[in-house]
C-alpha cells in the first residue's frame, strides 16, 4: 500500500474510534483527533502503537476554525498530507422543535455542519496541490428522512449531504472525491438513552431486523477510500438494514 494518511474527527470513541483503528489497520497513517475524551483517544493510540500501526491524537474542536486548521495542519507537519478526511464528529440531542433554544441550534450547527466546513476547507487547499483527496463525510438517516423531535439534528445532517453534493461537483476536476454515509442505527453511546422497548420498536422497521455495527460503517469508509470506489462521488450511501430504500 502507498503511504497514505486519513484524519479521522471525533475518533476517541463510537463510530469514529472504529474508523481510526481500522484504517490505521489497513496501513493509513491516522490522526485521532478528540475534543474532550482525551483517556479514549490515548489508549486508542496506545493501543494501535504497540500494534505497530502508525498515529497520532490530536485536540480539536471541530467548529473551531483555528482548531479545525490546527488539527490539518498537525497531520501535514506530521505526515506530510492529508489523503482521507473522515468528517465524523457529530452530537445528537431529542428535544420537541418547541424546546429548541437558540444555543441547541447553534451547537447543532457548530459541531456537526460548521466542523465539516472548517475541516474540510483546511485539507482540500492541500489535496488540491496533490491533486488527490478523499473526504468522506458522515451524514445521517436522518438527514435524509426527517426525525421527529431531532429537527435540528436533521437539517444539520442534511446540509452534510448537500454539502457533500456541491463539494463533489466543484472538486472532481481537481482529483477529489467527496461522499457521504449515512447510517442508520449504530450501537454507540448515542443511542444510550433510548430503553430496549424503544430499541426492539425501531429494530421491528428495520428490513435486517438488525442495528449497524461501528465496524459497518468502518468497512464502508475503507471502501469508498480505497481505489476500488474510485468512479465514486457526490454520493450518499447508506448503511441502514433497509429502515429507508
Ligand atoms: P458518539 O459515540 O457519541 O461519538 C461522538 C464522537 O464525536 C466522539 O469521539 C466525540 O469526541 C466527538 N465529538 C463531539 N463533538 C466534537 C467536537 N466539537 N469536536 C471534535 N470531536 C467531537 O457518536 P457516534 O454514534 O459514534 O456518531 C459518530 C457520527 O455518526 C456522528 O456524526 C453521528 O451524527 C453519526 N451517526 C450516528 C448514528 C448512530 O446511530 N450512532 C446514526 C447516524 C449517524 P469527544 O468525546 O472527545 O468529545
Amino acid at each position: 500500500m502507498k503511504n497514505l494518511t486519513a484524519v479521522v474527527t471525533g475518533a476517541s470513541r463510537g463510530i469514529g474510534r472504529c474508523i481510526a483503528k481500522t484504517f490505521a489497520e489497513n496501513g493509513y497513517n491516522v490522526v485521532i483527533n478528540y475534543s474532550k475524551s482525551e483517556q479514549n483517544a490515548i489508549e486508542l493510540k496506545k493501543e494501535l502503537n504497540e500494534n505497530g500501526f502508525n498515529c497520532e491524537i490530536f485536540k480539536a474542536d471541530v467548529g473551531n476554525y483555528e482548531e479545525a486548521n490546527a488539527l490539518i495542519d498537525f497531520c501535514i507537519e506530521k505526515y506530510g498530507k492529508v489523503d482521507v478526511l473522515v468528517n465524523n464528529a457529530g452530537i445528537s440531542q431529542i428535544k420537541l422543535f418547541t424546546d429548541i433554544t437558540p444555543e441547541d441550534w447553534n451547537c447543532m450547527l457548530h459541531t456537526n455542519l460548521t466542523g465539516v466546513f472548517n475541516c474540510t476547507q483546511c485539507a482540500i487547499k492541500e489535496m488540491v496541490r496533490n491533486h488527490s483527496g478523499n473526504i468522506i463525510n458522515v451524514s445521517s438517516i436522518w438527514g435524509q428522512t426527517g426525525a421527529s423531535c431531532e429537527v435540528h439534528y436533521s437539517a444539520v445532517k442534511a446540509g452534510v449531504i448537500g454539502m457533500t453534493k456541491a463539494l463533489a461537483k466543484e472538486m472532481g476536476l481537481s482529483g477529489i472525491r467527496v461522499n457521504c454515509i449515512a447510517p442508520g442505527v449504530i450501537m454507540t453511546d448515542m443511542m444510550k438513552d433510548f430503553s430496549n422497548e424503544e430499541l426492539d420498536a425501531i429494530k421491528e422497521e428495520i428490513p435486517l431486523n438488525q442495528f449497524g455495527t461501528p465496524q459497518d460503517i468502518a468497512d464502508l469508509a475503507l471502501f469508498i477510500a480505497s481505489d476500488k470506489a474510485k468512479n465514486i462521488t457526490g454520493q450518499v450511501i447508506a448503511s441502514n438494514g433497509g429502515m429507508v430504500i
